[in-house]
């Protein structure tokens, strides 16, 4: 038997089968429950009615009280829309509807009152209302008033043009709560909601949709956002106990003679106070019989690369193989040729597979991996392939895990019997609150120290008009011996019209430095790799002073020589790209820069980005501050998890929220593992029914 609450929205009056279909549609409202949970995103106070005489700004919400008239139809047959005449006491204002015309038609009765409701737009200089929403003017109904706050509800064309616009949604909801109000019951343990304070789910479902006051609606939010970011915290908080405690992991008893005789030998530096704690924390979850799945977060240049190493030495002291997993061609072989210079003169097997990796090549690989006498494996995601076999994995570092999903990463799991610890590395800091949350049920490690002697690198932004002074400046710094990298965007929707840029960057670069006194590289997309590598491996090698790019070089070569970072259109990259490019320089002893240029013409947004990172260039930082500004949707690794499917908390605004549902996830489950106590019976039956997925048929379609 199903609740209530589980009835398909059909049968809810004033939904008939086509309301229905586009409610689930659009907004995938299905049953009673999905309409409760659909909530208001801000309120407007609707017992104000205004004046046409006090609309000055299109940017709020108004109500207004009038006589329609000059009803007409306008413009040819394709193009056709109806405008009319709002009129009271103190003015008139235009009305549009460009859908739904013969419904429009209908609608008013000459002479009567309406009350519309919208947010008005601008005009040829005029305010107007283009699809307000529209009710018979009900003097007594206003005159009562009680509800003084009206939520507003998300709603898109398809929906208003069948009449579902914010206030016919609140209508729904309005007949919906006097059918089933008092049947909503607590979904949270006594013992919480008193503890924090909550108000009843009752209360909290009512006043978010129709408040009291406006006091009530801040608590009927926490109240909501509370019970949702509990129950997240508490699935990846059983997820990441679980996973440590049924899945057994390899044990690496020792630290033997490969990886001391690393440290010894070939480490070129001290290890900072960071990567040392962070292998001491590997190394605990290594020796513990459980499976490690591992989160390392470090700024770019933090080192983590060789974290990474060191502890695929100590998997080779256990007689386990390692593989790293690289989302591109370049980064692995990027790691593959780094980690190959550190292991100089080790008996250390390394090799390189990708999709260009030649037939024969591939087979020699295969037989090494089967026959053991290959230790490491640097790769793309030919490395998951299943004809890729390994005789005893023992350790799998996953780079920039953004780029691969969760599947991905069991199909590595697979390769061996009992499953490899896993490690995974973010490219650049991850905000803390998505930390928590979209990688909640990983352990995880913060590189959160740079290499000594690091040098801050000065960044400032300028406009294209000072190219001269950047020229100028250019010349100064190949004077003193310095390199230069300069990065034009790479968007793949207008590649061509990317690539002419750089082209003719390249070519005025060409005039501006003519040889031989100077020596230009270019490198792009395009380009076949041999001819790339060239390029890039002439610059490497000194012989080149300017590498004009594109964005390959993001991920590409580390030249400690190398001191200017001039990146072009620097507004059409994203923060975090920003970051790690400018994170290519810096890397030696010499004062860095990184110049950002753009044109005059510049979107908020893209303002604020270029603004944030002349301002610091700490990397947890700008993560923080790209959060806000693009919000979780668009931020690496979201996209494929579900924590995004929130419906009222926020990753972005809720970061306390979620730091204290992770502790009171955290407590409940350590006296309480598997939630079987009578007290937390309400948690266990929701989690469990998530974890059916909803088993509710009238979603299949
Ligand atoms: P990440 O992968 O975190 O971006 P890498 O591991 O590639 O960083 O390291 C960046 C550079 O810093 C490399 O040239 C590396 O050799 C060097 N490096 C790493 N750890 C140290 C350290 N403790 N001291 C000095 N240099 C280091
Ligand atoms: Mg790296």
């Amino acid at each position: 038997m199903h609740s209530l609450l589980e009835t398909n929205i059909t049968y809810l009056k004033g939904v008939g089968p086509k309301k229905a279909e586009i409610l689930k549609k659009e907004l995938g409202i299905v049953d009673f429950n999905d309409l409760l949970n659909y909530f208001p995103f801000r309120y407007v106070d609707k017992s104000k009615i205004y004046n046409v005489s006090d609309i000055s700004s299109g940017n709020s919400y108004f109500q207004l009280v009038g006589n329609i008239s000059n009803l007409r139809k306008v413009g040819d047959k394709r193009t056709r829309y109806i405008t009319a005449t709002l009129t009271d006491s103190t003015g008139s204002i235009g009305l549009v509807w460009f859908k739904g015309l013969q419904w429009v038609i209908n609608r008013f009765v000459p002479g009567r009152k309406y009350l519309i409701f919208g947010k008005p737009s601008v005009f040829q200089n005029q305010f107007n209302f283009v699809h307000p929403e529209v009710e018979d003017y009900d003097e007594e109904r206003v005159n009562i008033g009680n509800q003084r706050l009206e939520g507003i509800y998300s709603s898109t064309e398809k929906l208003r043009n069948t009449g579902l616009g914010t206030r016919g949604i609140s209508k729904l909801l309005k007949e919906l709560l006097s059918q089933c109000k008092d049947k909503l019951p607590e979904t949270l343990p006594d013992y919480i909601v008193e503890r924090w304070n909550l108000i009843s789910r009752k209360e909290a479902l009512i006043n978010i949709h129709f408040p009291e006051n406006a006091s009530i609606i801040d608590n009927a939010k926490i109240r909501l956002k509370f019970e949702e970011l509990l129950l997240v915290q508490l699935q990846l908080l059983q997820q990441k106990n679980s996973l440590n405690r049924k899945i057994n992991g390899q044990v690496f008893r020792l630290v033997g003679t490969n990886f001391n005789r690393f440290f010894s030998d070939n480490l070129p530096f001290e290890l900072t106070g960071a990567q040392k704690r962070v292998i001491r924390e590997i190394r605990h979850d290594m020796r513990s019989g459980y499976q490690m799945n591992r989160l390392l977060q470090g700024d770019v240049g933090s080192g983590k690369t060789m974290v990474a190493l060191m502890c695929m030495l100590i998997a080779m002291d256990n007689n386990f193989q390692s593989c790293i997993m690289a989302p591109t061609e370049i980064l692995a072989t990027q790691h593959f040729n780094s980690i190959r210079r550190m292991l100089l003169d080790m008996d250390v097997r390394v090799k390189l597979l990708t999709g260009s990796t030649k037939k024969k090549d591939r087979k020699i690989i295969h037989d090494e991996l089967l026959d053991g006498s290959l230790n490491i494996l640097i790769g793309t995601h030919a490395v998951i392939e299943d004809s890729v076999k390994f005789s005893n994995l023992g350790f799998v570092v996953i780079d920039e895990q953004h780029r691969f999903g969760v599947a991905q990463r069991a199909r590595l799991w697979r390769k061996n019997k009992i499953p490899p610890h896993v490690l995974v590395m973010t490219a650049t800091p991850i905000p803390r609150t998505l930390a928590m949350t979209v990688y909640g049920n990983l352990d995880i490690s913060i590189i959160d120290e740079l290499p000594p002697g690091r040098k801050h690198v000065a960044t400032s932004h300028l406009f294209e008009n000072k190219r001269l002074r950047i020229l100028g400046f250019m010349k100064e710094q190949i004077k003193q011996g310095r390199q230069i990298y300069v990065v034009y965007p790479l968007i793949r929707e207008s590649e061509k019209v990317d690539l002419k840029n750089l082209m003719d960057g390249y070519a005025n670069m060409l005039q501006d430095f003519p040889m031989p006194e100077y020596q230009v590289s270019v490198v792009h997309g395009r380009m076949k790799s041999e001819d790339k590598e060239f390029e890039m491996q002439r610059f490497v090698e000194g012989k080149t002073d300017i590498m004009v790019s594109t964005t390959v070089i993001e991920v590409g070569v580390d030249v400690p020589n190398a001191s200017v970072m001039i990146i072009e259109n620097a507004e059409r990259f994203g923060l975090s790209q920003l970051h790690q490019l400018r994170g290519r320089v810096g890397r030696g002893a010499d004062q860095s820069y990184c110049i950002l240029v753009s044109g005059y013409k510049l979107s908020n947004e893209g303002r604020k980005r270029l603004e944030i990172m002349v301002e610091t260039t700490d990397g947890f930082k700008i993560a923080e501050a790209d959060l806000k500004l693009r919000g979780p949707g668009d931020l690496q690794g979201t996209q494929q998890s579900g924590v995004l499917d929130l419906k009222i908390a926020s990753l972005v605004h809720d970061s306390n929220l979620i730091t204290r549902t992770r502790d009171v996830a955290e407590e409940i489950l350590s006296k309480d593992s598997t939630l079987s106590s009578p007290v937390n019976s309400l948690l266990y039956k929701q989690l469990d029914q998530i974890r059916k997925g909803k088993q509710n048929w009238g979603r299949i379609s």
